[in-house]
């Protein structure tokens, strides 16, 4: 499935380091798909990407595709941010859960007028940045 693209016309205010092992992430994400690695033996997802399985130390993996939808799990609005986030505050920044098994913490995109509800349905989006792409969650409407 196709991650909603929300374009930003600026740079990552603190951009990921893209390693030879991540690379496949970001660039999946780039393109509009979220992905993690899949044990080649005990077949769990982990989420971030591992090149050993914390389940069964195994270092065969593959790359799949994620869950996008999920439940938000918490929440929480930060006003006094590190520096490099301050021009953004406030902002809201959550933990969610995706298809029920992996929860990742991520900024929230909350459009105007939808409440942010624990429980409450969230999709996963790429925000396009003139440097690179980041991930985020959009709170849905209930
Ligand atoms: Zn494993």
């Amino acid at each position: 499935m196709t991650l909603e693209v929300h374009q930003v016309a600026a740079t990552r205010p603190y951009p990921p380091r893209v390693s030879a092992f991540t690379k496949p992430f970001w660039s999946a994400l780039g393109e509009g798909r979220f992905t993690t690695t899949q044990c080649g033996e005990c077949h769990r997802q982990t989420f971030p990407p591992k090149l050993v399985c914390p389940h069964c130390w195994s270092d065969k993996h593959a790359w799949v595709d994620m869950p996008i939808e999920g439940d938000l799990y918490s929440w929480t609005r930060i006003h006094a941010a590190p520096a490099v986030f301050q021009p953004l505050a406030p902002y809201a920044v959550g933990i969610v859960e995706l298809g029920g098994r992996i929860r990742l913490a991520c900024p929230l995109v909350v459009p105007d007028g939808v409440p942010v509800i624990v429980g409450g349905k969230v999709r996963m989006v790429v925000m396009a940045f003139d440097d690179g792409p980041l991930f985020a969650a959009r709170v849905l409407s209930a």
